[in-house]
């Protein structure tokens, strides 16, 4: 069923975690235990299943997605599978959406609007519990943002990815890690500094 899932997400041109990305993001689920994650870009499911199966069912998955054709047919995928007590659907735009949320989140995946990146990772700190982890997909953009020159289609995306990863690390509170796996992933822990606060 979610090999089925994965198949026909890749086949609509959905851009779905990556295999290497996910075996990373399932050791960090399986270390770290969080109980409560937030997605944001749900698409049709696919790595919040992957995410509470590797909790072993343990884990509960707010997800927000804006397209509504996906929303639903992430429902369908989740309700066949039985995970509906596991995985909440909130359909809008996450800029709107995260304002709304309380704290509380042991882990937030970020997965949607590169151009929107910096904007959800002050939203992910604010959201986060004290050990809480963010990871954010595609953060090297198939290497973009290493580059001097882009294509003027991929120039906010690739500015605003910098500057994600510029706050990430120099952010005084925030111990931040980028993998060259899949796409690129960032993975941040709040730091136990002294100036915390
Ligand atoms: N996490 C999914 C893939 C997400 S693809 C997986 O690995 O299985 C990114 C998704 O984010 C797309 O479905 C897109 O519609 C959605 N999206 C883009 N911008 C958004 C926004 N501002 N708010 C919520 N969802 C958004
Ligand atoms: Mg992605």
């Amino acid at each position: 069923m979610l090999e089925e899932i994965k198949k026909k997400a890749l086949e609509d041109h959905i851009p779905i975690l990556m295999d290497d990305t996910l075996e990373v993001i399932e050791k960090i689920i399986k270390d770290e235990k969080p109980k409560r994650i937030l997605e944001v870009g749900t698409a049709v499911g696919y790595s919040a299943i992957c995410f509470v199966n590797a909790s072993g069912g343990t884990a509960f998955v707010d997800t927000i997605e804006l397209d509504e054709q996906r929303a639903r047919e992430a429902i369908t995928n989740i309700n066949e599978l039985g995970l509906e007590k596991n995985i909440h659907v909130i359909l809008g735009n996450a800029v709107d959406i995260l304002p709304t949320l309380k704290a509380g989140y042991d882990m937030v995946f970020i997965d949607a609007a590169k151009g929107k990146y910096p904007f959800f990772l002050q939203e992910a700190i604010r959201l986060l519990n004290p050990k809480g982890v963010i990871l954010a997909d595609n953060i090297l953009y198939k290497g973009y943002v290493m580059s001097d020159y882009n294509k003027h289609k991929q120039r906010t995306a690739v500015r605003n990815l910098r500057e994600y990863i510029k706050e990430a690390t120099e952010d005084a509170r925030l111990d931040t890690q980028i993998l060259e796996v899949g796409d690129g992933l960032a993975i941040t822990h709040l730091g136990t500094f002294p100036n915390w606060e």
